[in-house]
């Protein structure tokens, strides 16, 4: 039978994605959302579902539904976003996850976090592992997300144990795919919407710098199962082991767009990690999940996106980010 599911930061890139995927399980959606990076845009075509409800509300303040799971995404994940107000990122992290966690006590909810392979900084073991603690500046310009995140894992695991709510803390790698905003200034979605434009990419520092980049799809069929998984909490890390430098991704993108854009240095922001890639044996093992769909196939996916939207919403590509 179908669940009656709440999913913060549902009208997001991600929460998007799993709110039509929940609803073509069968579930009812109830989707909440304040709109900071998230867009109605995205979730339009969501209502045509009798089962789906849209809820405008901020995860800080407390909420009272009937739901049986919640799958907890709601805080902004560019650095240009969380970096904005870094001071309501923090709070959204901490007293949404204390505000998330006091609902599923109270209805006995299972209830999901979207953590992050933040929690592991600028990392010193490579690949990362769950077992490994991380190596994260308490004070720097990405520590309102990043010490966010890790306070939530530390509420989340402290209801476990004290309450005995019944977590589940996915850590999400690099995620990209069609429904980024065009304007907010990750890598993938800048670098396709640069090479459509044929405007120079911007490579922050030599790009040298590593990440490894996981299609939405693959993602969230992890997440989903490690949501439906009995007997396990994570943290559990979700994503593509195959690493790229950023200079590789800019040559991937003008290659298959063709594009004419020549690659340009820009100052590297501070405490920028310099490598990541999960090390994904426990999803494995306890999922048998691994992802299917590589960067190139996931890239022209991607790029189908932008430039089909280019041609049918081109005012998207000037909001203001
Ligand atoms: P996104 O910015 O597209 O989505 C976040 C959503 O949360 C938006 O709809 C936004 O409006 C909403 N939101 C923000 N603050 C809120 C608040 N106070 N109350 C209610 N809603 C609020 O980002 P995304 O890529 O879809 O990320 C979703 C989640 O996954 C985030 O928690 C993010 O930290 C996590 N994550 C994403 C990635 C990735 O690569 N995409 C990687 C690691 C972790
Ligand atoms: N980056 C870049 N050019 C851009 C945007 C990002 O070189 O136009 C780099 C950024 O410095 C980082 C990597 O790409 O090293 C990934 O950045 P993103 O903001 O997508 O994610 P995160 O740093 O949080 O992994």
């Amino acid at each position: 039978m179908g669940k009656r599911i709440l999913v913060t930061g549902g009208a997001g890139f991600l929460g998007s994605h799993l709110s039509e995927k929940l609803l073509k399980q069968g579930h009812d959606v109830v989707c909440l959302d304040n709109f900071f990076t998230g867009n109605k845009r995205n979730i339009r075509h969501l209502f045509e579902y009798d089962r789906f409800e849209l809820v405008r509300h901020d995860v800080t303040e407390p909420i009272l539904l009937e739901v049986d799971q919640i799958y907890n995404l709601a805080c902004p994940a560019s650095p240009i976003h969380y970096q904005y107000n870094p001071v309501k990122t923090t709070k959204t992290s901490v007293m949404g996850a204390i505000n998330v966690l006091g609902l599923a006590k109270r209805v006995k909810a299972r209830v999901l976090q979207a953590s992050t392979s933040e929690v592991y900084g600028d990392p010193l073991v490579h690949p990362q592992q769950e077992g490994y603690w991380g190596h994260v500046n308490p004070i720097g310009i990405r520590s309102c997300y990043d010490e966010g995140k890790r306070v939530a894992e530390t509420l989340f695991f402290d209801y476990h144990r004290q309450n005995k709510v019944d977590i589940r803390v996915i850590r999400i790698f690099n995620t990209y795919g069609p429904r980024m905003h065009p304007n907010d200034g990750r890598v993938v979605s800048n670098f396709i919407v640069q090479a459509l434009r044929n405007e120079d990419i911007t490579i922050y520092g030599d790009g040298s710098q590593t990440r490894s980049f996981c299609y939405v799809d693959d993602l969230l069929d992890g997440m989903n199962l490690l949501m439906n998984t009995d007997g396990i909490t994570g943290p559990m890390n979700i994503g593509n082991p195959n690493e790229f430098t950023i200079k590789q991704l800019a040559e991937a993108v003008i290659r298959i767009t063709g594009s004419k854009s020549k690659i340009v240095a820009m100052p590297l922001p501070s405490d920028d990690p310099k490598q990541r890639q999960p090390d994904i044996t426990m999803a494995k093992q306890e999922l048998g999940w691994e992802p299917k769909i590589q960067l190139e196939q996931g890239l022209m996916k991607t790029i189908n996106y932008f430039s089909g939207l280019m041609e049918s919403e081109p005012e998207i590509f000037e909001e203001i980010r």
